[in-house]
């Protein structure tokens, strides 16, 4: 029987590529796995489910606790719930951590960026909590409640804790939003000074923090903040370091854990064999240690920082002209 049941969701536009070479390079370290297989997004739409999450797909990740997820797509304007929000706030995954760092190999404008994003992950504008007013007029709720916004704090300051982490920086709009972004604030102050008073504390309103970040993002150290803020800092921050396809993340409840890239389903280069699967196969890497299986995950991280640094693999978003498999045959070939 396998170690692990890991369910494996292989998503929209560029999701299915991305996944196949992730569940190759875990297989490749020697990964003991049985993959549950389900769908999400407008492939479980196209598999004729009624939901783009279907309720088996959500009952396998409450099920075995752990999902490797690909992208999906979300339309804009109509339709179906967002995937993501859904599993999300069904699965109470309340705190997405996107670490942020520089790599020998990914050439970009900044050198010893590491950074990790900690975002809220069920409140604030993505309750979906919309009106419409009067024709003309509607509204969307900004939602902050007392227990989120503790319980996302405290995990922050533990993961810096455990990681010897130096710094929590909050970024906030509480000088315009007083009172939902008073209370993250709020939350955030109590839950340093009462508990982890020996990690450096910083308030910085968002937009100078953007600023900041962009003029030196060596200043920052974990970041904390809620759930919007929180998506377009990590697609900036990605920017720093190399793009989309270097960033990973993981979505972490008490119940279960989903790991998946930062990035979309890129319709634009789907199915041409050109996305870099690096950021979902280092969530693979955060998941090898969710999982307790450090040793593997170090294995594979020797493996991708060594094909970055020698440079004759790398896909065309790293300036590269290798293709989705050639980067993930060279990976492969460091694992043997
Ligand atoms: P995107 O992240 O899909 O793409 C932005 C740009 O980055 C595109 O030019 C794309 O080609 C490039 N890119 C992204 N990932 C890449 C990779 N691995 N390798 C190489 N290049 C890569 O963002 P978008 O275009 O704004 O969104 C497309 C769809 O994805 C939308 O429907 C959106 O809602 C959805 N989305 C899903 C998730 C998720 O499922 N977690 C996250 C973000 C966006």
């Amino acid at each position: 029987m396998a170690k692990h049941t890991i369910v494996l969701i292989p998503g929209d536009g560029i999701g299915p590529e991305v996944t196949a070479a992730t569940r190759r390079v875990l297989e490749a370290v020697g990964l003991s796995v049985e993959w549950v297989e389900l769908p999400a997004g407008a492939t479980a739409l196209e598999q004729g489910f009624d939901n783009v999450l279907p309720q088996r797909t959500l009952a396998a990740i409450k099920a075995h606790r752990v999902a490797l997820k690909g992208p999906v797509t979300t339309p804009v304007g109509k339709g179906f719930k967002s995937v993501n929000v859904q599993l999300r706030q069904a699965l109470n995954l309340y705190a997405a951590i996107r670490p942020v760092r520089s790599m020998a190999g990914v050439k970009t404008r900044y050198e010893n960026v590491d950074m990790v994003i900690v975002r809220e992950n069920t409140e604030g504008l993505y309750s979906g909590i919309e009106n419409e007013v009067v024709p003309g007029v509607v509204t969307s709720m900004k939602v902050a409640s007392e227990p989120a916004c503790t319980r996302i704090a405290r995990y922050a300051f533990r993961y810096a804790n455990r990681r010897h982490r130096r710094k929590v920086t909050v970024f906030h709009k509480a000088n315009i939003m007083k009172l939902t972004d008073g209370l993250f604030l709020k939350c955030s102050k109590r839950i340093h000074e009462e508990e982890y008073p020996n990690i450096e504390y910083e308030e910085v309103i968002i937009d100078a923090g953007c600023m900041k970040l962009i003029q030196d993002p060596t200043k920052f150290d974990v970041l904390l903040m809620e759930n919007l803020y929180g998506d377009l800092v990590s697609d900036m921050c990605a920017g720093l370091v190399g793009g989309l396809g270097v960033t990973p993340g993981a979505n972490i409840g008490e119940e279960a854990a989903v790991f998946e890239a930062v990035h979309g389903s890129a319709p634009d280069i789907a199915g041409k064999g050109l996305a870099n699967p690096l950021a979902l196969i280092m969530s693979g890497v955060m998941m090898l240690n969710h999982l307790h299986e450090e040793p593997m995950a170090e294995r594979i991280k020797a493996a991708y920082n060594a094909v970055l640094a020698e440079g004759a693999s790398l896909t065309r978003d790293l300036g590269g002209t290798a293709t989705t498999q050639q980067f993930t045959d060279a990976l492969v070939a460091r694992l043997k």
